[in-house]
Formats: C-alpha cells, sequence, structure tokens
C-alpha cells in the first residue's frame, strides 16, 4: 500500500539518524527525541516547527539567482530530509515543480556529471550483466511499488544523455510522492547505462556513464529482460514506468512486455492521456465533440503516435469504426506528410498512412489537410510558424495548437505567439509552463499538458489495487477523469487542464478510475472496499512528522 510503508527493523540514532532522508528530521527533532535518539548536541537548540523549515527552504530556493542553482539546492533538502522535502513541494507545487521536473530537469540532465555531488537511485550498467538482481538488492528499501526507468537513450527533447538521463527517473518519482501520494520508500529510480552515442559525453571528463557505445540488438534486449526478470524476482510488487528510450526500442518492449508484466511506457501512454484529456476539454470552448476533429501532428515518434492511438480509442468510444477514427489523425514527420505511397515509414507510422499526395513541409500539410488542431511533438521549436498559425487562425474559427516539445527551447511556439498570430482564437496547450498572455483587453492563461497530471494518478490506482497489468482501458479511464476535473473557471480563461495545485485530489480521482478497471477486469490482487476514492485518498502519503519516542 502507498500509505504504509512497513517500520524499518533498524533504526538508527545520533548522526546515522540526521544522515538518513526518509527519517531525519532536522531541528525539528523535539527535546525527548533527542535525549532519547542521542542528538544531544548534534542540533542547534531550538526546536522548529515544520512550518518554521519551510520558511527557510523557501527563502533560500528563492535567494538563489537561477532555475538550475534552485534545482541543486531543493534537491538538497530531498537528500537530507524527505518529509520536509515533500511537504515544500506540495505546498508550493506550481512554484516548484518546474525546478524539480521539465523544463529545469532538462538542463540538470544536460550538466549532470557537472554539478553532481551525491548519487541517487540506482545504476545498473552493462558491466552489471548476470548480476542485475544482486544490484537491487542492494537498495536499502524492500517495499518498492513503483520503478521509473530509463536507458537515457532520448531525454525530453534532448537527445542521447546516457547516464545523465537520471535526473528524469528522479523528478519523476518525486512527483509520484508530490502529486499521488505515492510513499517515498516505496520508489525507486533506475539509470541503465548501456552506453551512449553522445560524443560530447564520450569526450568529457566529467561524465558519470560508461564511456563506450550503447548496447544494440540481441545484447541489449538481453540486458533488458535480465533486468525485468530480476525487478520480479527482488520486487515482485513493483510498477515498471518506461521513460524517455529512443523509439526505435519504446514500442518494442511495451509490446513485449506488457501483457505480462505491470508495466506502461509514459511518453507513449501518459502522453497519449494527458493529451487527450486535453482534447476532450478543448471542444467544450470550439464547439462540436471530439469526433467533429482532424487533428494534423508534427513529429511521429512515441508522443505523436501514442496520442493518435489514444484518440482513435476515444473517437471510437464515441461511435467511430477505426478507419473512420484514423482517417481524422495525420503525421507530418522529419520527411513530410506520413502517406501511404513513401517507402521509408517505421511500423509504428503505418496504420497513419493516408492515400494522399505528398506535402513536404508542415504548412503545406495544413493548407492540404486543413486540421481542427495541431499537435506538436517534434522536439523542433519555432516550427509552428506565423505562416501556420495564421492559416489555422484562417481555416477554423478557434483553432486548437497543442505546442507540446520540451524543455521550453524546444516548443513548436511560445504561448505568446499562438494568440498573438491567431487574433487570440487559438486554444492552446503547452508541454512545458508559459506564463498568462495578455492581448488587448483579454488574459489568457496557457493549460500545460503535463505527464504528471496522470503518471502519478494511474501509479497510485495500480499500487493500491495492486493491480497485475496496466492496460489501454486504464489510460481512457485517467484522461476521462482528468477532463472531468477541469472547471467552468478554468475554461473561461481558455485553461485546459485543471490548475496544478489540485493536482492531488485529481490523482486521486485518477487513481480510483485506474483502480476501479483492475477490480472490474479481475485485474486487482487486493480486496475492493466500499468507498474506491475513498480508500484511495486514505493511502496517498501525507509529509507529516511522525513522533519517534
Ligand atoms: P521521438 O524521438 O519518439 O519522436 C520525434 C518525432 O519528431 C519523430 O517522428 C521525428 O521524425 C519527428 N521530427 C524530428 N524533426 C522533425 C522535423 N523537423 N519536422 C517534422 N518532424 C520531425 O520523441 P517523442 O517521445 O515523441 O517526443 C517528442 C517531443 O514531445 C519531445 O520534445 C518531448 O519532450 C515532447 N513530449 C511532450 C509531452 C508532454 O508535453 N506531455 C509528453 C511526451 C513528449
Amino acid at each position: 500500500m502507498s500509505g504504509k510503508p512497513k517500520v524499518p527493523s533498524y533504526f538508527p540514532t545520533g548522526v546515522g539518524l540526521l544522515h538518513d532522508p526518509s527519517l531525519n528530521k532536522g531541528t525539528a527533532f523535539t527535546e525527548e527525541e533527542r535525549d532519547a535518539l542521542k542528538l544531544r548536541g548534534l542540533l542547534p537548540p531550538h526546536v522548529h516547527t515544520m512550518e518554521e523549515q519551510v520558511m527557510r527552504v523557501m527563502g533560500n530556493f528563492r535567494r538563489t539567482p537561477t532555475p538550475l542553482e534552485q534545482h541543486v539546492n531543493i534537491l538538497g533538502c530531498q537528500a537530507r530530509n524527505e518529509t520536509l522535502f515533500y511537504r515544500v513541494v506540495i505546498d508550493h507545487l506550481e512554484e516548484v515543480m518546474p525546478i524539480i521536473y521539465t523544463p529545469t530537469v532538462g538542463e540538470a540532465c544536460q550538466k549532470y556529471g557537472h554539478i553532481f555531488m551525491r548519487p541517487r537511485g540506482l545504476f545498473i550498467s552493462a558491466k552489471d550483466r548476470k548480476r542485475i538482481a544482486n544490484v537491487l538488492r542492494g537498495w536499502p528499501h524492500r517495499d518498492v511499488h513503483v520503478i521509473v526507468v530509463t536507458d537515457g537513450e532520448r531525454i525530453l527533447g534532448l537527445g542521447d544523455l546516457g547516464a545523465d538521463g537520471m535526473g528524469i527517473p528522479v523528478g519523476k518519482l518525486a512527483l509520484y510522492t508530490a502529486c499521488g501520494g505515492v510513499h517515498p520508500t516505496h520508489c525507486l529510480p533506475v539509470t541503465l547505462d548501456v552506453g551512449t552515442e553522445n560524443e560530447e559525453l564520450l569526450s568529457d571528463p566529467l561524465y558519470i556513464g560508461l564511456k563506450q557505445r550503447r548496447l544494440r540488438g540481441a545484447e541489449y534486449d538481453e540486458f533488458i529482460d535480465e533486468f525485468i526478470g530480476a525487478v520480479q524476482e527482488v520486487f515482485p510488487d513493483a510498477l515498471i514506468q518506461f521513460e524517455d528510450f529512443g523509439n526505435q526500442n519504446a514500442f518494442r518492449l511495451l509490446q513485449k512486455y506488457r501483457d505480462r508484466v505491470c508495466t506502461f511506457n509514459d511518453d507513449i501512454q501518459g502522453t497519449g492521456a494527458v493529451v487527450v484529456a486535453g482534447l476532450f476539454a478543448a471542444p467544450l470552448i470550439t464547439g462540436g465533440s471530439l469526433v467533429d476533429q482532424t487533428f494534423l501532428f508534427l513529429g511521429a515518434g512515441e508522443a505523436g503516435i501514442g496520442i493518435g492511438d489514444m484518440i482513435v480509442g476515444a473517437m471510437r468510444d464515441e461511435g467511430l469504426s477505426e478507419d473512420e477514427a484514423r482517417s481524422r489523425c495525420w503525421f507530418v514527420d522529419s520527411h513530410g506528410l506520413v502517406v501511404k505511397s513513401r517507402q521509408d515509414l517505421a511500423a509504428h507510422k503505418i496504420p497513419y498512412a493516408h492515400d494522399h499526395p505528398p506535402a513536404d513541409n508542415f504548412l503545406g500539410a495544413v493548407e492540404a489537410v486543413r486540421p481542427t488542431g495541431i499537435i506538436g511533438v517534434s522536439g523542433q521549436p519555432a516550427t509552428f510558424t506565423r505562416a501556420v498559425l495564421e492559416a489555422m487562425a484562417r481555416i477554423n474559427e478557434r483553432p486548437i495548437v497543442f505546442a507540446l516539445s520540451n524543455p521550453t527551447s524546444k516548443s513548436e511556439c511560445t504561448a505568446e505567439q499562438a494568440y498573438q498570430w491567431t487574433e487570440g482564437r487559438a486554444v492552446f496547450a503547452s508541454g512545458s509552463p508559459f506564463d498568462p498572455v495578455i492581448l488587448g483587453a483579454q488574459k489568457f492563461v496557457p493549460g500545460q499538458g503535463n505527464n504528471a497530471y496522470i503518471f502519478p494518478g494511474v501509479g497510485l490506482g495500480v499500487v493500491v489495487s495492486g493491480a497485475r497489468l496496466v492496460t489501454d482501458e486504464m489510460f481512457s479511464a485517467a484522461a476521462k477523469a482528468l477532463a472531468d476535473q477541469v472547471s467552468a473557471e478554468d475554461l473561461k480563461v481558455g485553461r485546459l487542464y485543471p490548475r496544478l495545485s489540485h493536482i492531488r485530489d485529481v490523482s486521486a480521482h485518477i487513481g480510483a478510475a485506474v483502480a476501479t478497471i483492475a477490480w472490474k477486469r479481475d485485474l486487482a490482487t487486493v480486496p475492493r472496499p466500499a468507498d474506491v476514492l475513498e480508500y484511495v485518498k486514505s493511502e496517498m502519503y501525507q509529509p507529516d512528522y511522525k513522533s519517534y519516542v
């Protein structure tokens, strides 16, 4: 269960206790605890409340000049006192989340070896073949329920960052706890270091990973297989979330394991669900419904195809045939419009190849397809140009524009450009956060189609029900639950997602929706409670100090 970790069999005292982040309370240890736990003299005499400690952490955080330094600063708090860290993150989520996750985590990964102070999570390298289970046994917590794993090949839109990609599993699991209430000791970040093709890293003396080319082919597959088997042996209750794998591996591995291991790929399925939730909400502003839309994607990778597949599923649920639904989803990749006559298409693009003349640039494709919405998942900045956005505004009264590439520097357009170049008519969402935009007398608050709305709730639902598998139906239920949380007030300012400050409540609803599917489909291993939502809420971790005496 997420809220109730097992009591550790060994309880440290003295300096050992102060250096244990999952137990440390710092200056908040009470007089009685200081006596009983050999802390006298090791702490300054004044006993602080948690509120006072939060004040100190946020004061330091706000005085820190750059986002990257803030990232290092706040992760320092996580390394010292986890309970305090989660109190800070939960109470200041809108301010802190862009620092612990996108966009700042991207910069942190790019400079990981240079800002590295102490390890976090498990690094499992190609040198660990034939002993991965032993490496997993070295993790200090036995009761692991969620593993986020990357091989660092496609970190956000930043490419191959090898072992420096560890910032992503660490950041995502912090959000599992902060947003989804999964207990921190139930979370395990893992980086599989199978080498890197990044020349800069290979020649950087401060790079933290193996200085070798990536494992490929059978060697790579055997390594992943050993890892999956080892997790099942050592942490049999763990959900495995694949994160930021290159797309040639991501689709294959998902297909290979999804029906026999409790696993999902957030870049494919989590993205699909969060975007579809936004697309359920968009017609509440533009009019019509999801089935009336035609979407043109820029980018046909994990995110694009994941979203396409979820849209097709949602349109089928609303009565369209598979073919009709697919005919409403079009893709442009780096070689142009995805059409039947092309000979160079990877398998995951073929179901979306339409019988249509080619178009070799995005503007041409917009003019040919005349979509109601464009969805940017290419990792290529400034590709929703003025001409593209003006064309969308000419074709549609209220064009849907989702510029989802992360981090901010890779976004297909900015929020300001989207509103300005469509005369304020765009219904806009982005992958990384943008500030509100004022245009004339109107204020627009762009929604962030952040996967953090979905994966913590999905994980929570899987953990509390003890689900054996993660299914597409669970992601559809998650998307619907998220869209249901968008208020009239959100829609009034053009925001297609609930405020981030409501995210724990949103995650509880998603968790309940996902767990309900687990019980309905006989995938759960925990008995069904009478009130699923109340049960899910009661299982969520709260960062409060417990008394140790
Ligand atoms: P990917 O590498 O699997 O796919 C990228 C796709 O973009 C490929 O199909 C590639 O052919 C295409 N592409 C590259 N250059 C192009 C160009 N000039 N014109 C047209 N297409 C081009 O990556 P992915 O996992 O699909 O992620 C893509 C982007 O989406 C990343 O920036 C990522 O951060 C972002 N993303 C955002 C969210 C979110 O906001 N919720 C979630 C997942 C991914």
